[in-house]
């Protein structure tokens, strides 16, 4: 017994000095170790190392060998869900809940009420905004842009009206004056009315004319007057507070005109105002109506009953 273990002894000592076992025991290498002896811990050769596969959305950096992870996973690249594509990932395509509702543009005379991202519709254009014809442009629509028609041709009304105003006319005017309705007296006159193409602050237009009246109002105090024109002086019933023409086809409108007015003291009980009222009108128009009213009946929405109506051809 004895004997043997000295054997064995002596065995593995020669093994030990020689630096090698009698037959090793290899053990394959892989990614972090060299091939290596079971036995004696000898090598040999180097570690393979690692084969690394990238990193994905969902997986970190990972050796296809030994599975070894670095890192975490990327994270999805989310382009957030339209009407048309749920909520994707960018790199790997991966998928999350639903379609977005459509994004809607309202109607217009354009287009119907529609889907900004798939052009999917809903109900109808709506109509579109027109600002009447005139006598110096077509209807139009003021959203798109759209032009019908033709202008007005503006072949106005005629009418019989039994007076005809003239310079120099003078008339007792009664009205109120200001928000407090204090009953005023004046002295109307026409003091001015012509006829011109065009002035430096009145623009000509082929085939019109410019029609302005001036009248002067001497009063114990100031009273605001309001001038206009119009056709169809019927009665106070009709008077309709706005300044129209009104044109072959039964259209009503305005035409271009310009007012102005202002007022003097002459001293503490003698106040004059002035009045004038530039319209521009077809050269042979035989209707326009000027009148006169008090400012603060007017803007009341009161029919001044001592209104004057004035033809002027
Ligand atoms: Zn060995
Ligand atoms: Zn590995
Ligand atoms: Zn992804
Ligand atoms: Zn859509
Ligand atoms: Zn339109």
């Amino acid at each position: 017994m004895r004997k043997t273990i000295s054997f064995l002894t002596l065995l593995l000592m020669m093994a030990w000095l020689t630096g090698c076992c009698l037959a090793h025991d290899w053990k394959e290498a892989n990614c972090e170790e060299p091939k290596t002896c079971k036995i004696c811990g000898e090598t040999e050769g180097e570690a393979l190392g690692h084969v690394w596969l990238d990193a994905t959305c969902n997986l970190a950096k990972t050796c296809e060998v030994c599975g070894k992870t670095e890192g975490d996973p990327l994270g999805h690249d989310w382009r957030e869900a339209t009407c048309q594509k749920l909520k994707t990932c960018a790199v790997c395509g991966a998928t999350e809940g639903d379609y977005a509702d459509h994004v809607w543009i309202a109607a217009s005379c354009l287009r119907p009420k529609h889907c900004e991202i798939c052009g999917v519709t809903e109900g109808t254009t709506l109509n579109h905004t027109w600002v009447a014809a005139s006598y110096d442009s077509s209807r139009y629509c003021s959203v798109c842009g759209v032009v019908q028609g033709d202008e007005l041709t503006p072949a106005f009304e005629k009418r019989n009206y039994e007076f005809t105003l003239q310079k120099g006319t003078s008339w007792e005017y009664s009205t109120i004056a200001n928000a407090d309705d204090k009953a005023v007296s004046a002295t109307a006159t026409i003091t001015d009315y012509r006829k011109y193409k065009s002035d430096s602050a009145h623009a000509a237009l082929d085939g019109y004319e410019w029609r302005e009246v001036t009248v002067e109002f001497k009063s114990a105090t100031g009273i605001k007057v309001m001038f206009g024109y119009t056709d169809t002086y019927a009665g106070l019933e009709e008077y309709p507070y706005s300044n129209y023409i009104t044109y072959s086809n039964g259209t009503k409108l305005g035409v271009l005109a310009d007012e102005e007015f202002r007022y003097e003291w002459q001293d503490d009980e003698t106040c004059i105002s002035y009045g004038n009222l530039a319209v521009r009108v077809p050269e042979d128009y035989e209707d326009l109506v000027f009148y006169v009213c008090s400012a603060d009946y007017a803007n009341t929405q009161r029919i001044d009953p001592n209104i004057k109506f004035m033809e002027m051809k």
